[in-house]
């Protein structure tokens, strides 16, 4: 077994990310129940092998669209859009915790909710209170559940997709582990849905700049709002802050415990904490050039 590989077993703190188009049927945007229970199922197990777990998880809006029966969001000007964004959001976030919280309880596990925006990472005082607060719940055994509080996240607050959002757990925390599920195995040389000679990579070691630029014109899924790009960004975010990623495809979600033993799955960003990495700073200069 690859070396890297195996020290994934002695991980200690876990952030997982599931994305919308893992969590919902294509057909219906409707919530896949299923897979949604066999998610709960692996971190209940994770967390019963002694480890800490973070999920962030998206949903929230694709949720509250459906729950109100609006296939697409098409309003008549963008603040308007937002504005039923920001509703379906309410609804469809209180309908997801609803769910996790009857799942994980049926595992016997204590969940809570976090919501953040971009805020919550550069004021200093909403910064130290997070860290406090994910702080007291991972020692409380407690498996908090985040999301971006898109009810009030406008686009000068917002971090924008969950990627980034999870890494950016995973800096907060001082996670050693960040799994993004994806509609994707991993990382390609170029977009295999497009090129059929893109190449898988196993193993990132250094995320220099030619890596960073393989994303640049992958769209992503139509549901959630992250791509290869997206991804990478996390990447540059959880590497630097001394975690090893890992991307993986969520067709199966029993690929979480195969990551955890150690075994070859998906595409494994190796950490290289870098000691000026200054998160605050990096979140500012989001869609800020
Ligand atoms: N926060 C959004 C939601 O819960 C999704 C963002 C994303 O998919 O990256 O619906």
């Amino acid at each position: 077994m690859n070396e890297l590989r195996k020290r994934i077993k002695d991980k200690k703190r876990i952030v997982v990310k599931i994305g919308s188009s893992s969590l919902t049927h294509k057909e219906t945007g409707d919530i896949d129940y299923i897979r949604m229970e066999k998610l709960v199922r692996e971190l209940s197990d994770i967390r019963n092998q002694g480890k800490e777990v973070v999920l962030v998880t998206s949903g929230a809006i694709a949720a509250g669209r459906n729950a109100m029966h609006l296939k697409e969001i098409d309003a008549e000007s963008q603040a308007k859009a937002m504005a039923v964004k920001q509703a379906c959001s309410a609804v469809g976030q209180a309908r997801l915790m609803m769910t996790y919280q009857r799942l994980f309880s049926e595992y016997n596990q204590i969940a809570g909710q976090i919501l953040m925006t971009k805020n919550t990472i550069v004021d200093n005082l909403n910064r130290y209170n997070a860290h406090n607060t994910f702080s007291e719940l991972l020692r409380m055994g407690v498996i908090p559940i985040v999301n971006e509080n898109d009810t009030i996240a406008t686009y000068e607050i917002e971090i924008g997709d969950n990627d980034t959002l999870s890494a950016i757990v995973a800096a907060l925390v001082g996670a050693d582990l960040l799994i993004l599920l994806s509609d994707i195995d991993g990382l390609y040389t170029d977009d295999p849905r497009r090129n059929p000679d893109a190449k898988f990579i196993e193993q990132v070691d250094e995320l220099t700049d030619e890596y960073l630029d393989m994303g640049k014109e992958s769209t992503g899924s139509s549901v959630g709002t992250g791509g290869m790009n997206t991804k990478l960004v996390a990447a540059k975010i959880a590497t630097l802050s001394g975690a090893d990623m890992v991307i993986a495809n969520s067709a199966d979600i029993g690929v979480l415990h195969r990551i955890i033993a150690g075994e070859k799955e998906g595409t494994l960003f190796v950490a290289h904490k870098d000691e000026n990495f200054d998160l605050p700073d990096f979140v500012h200069s989001l869609h800020n050039g």
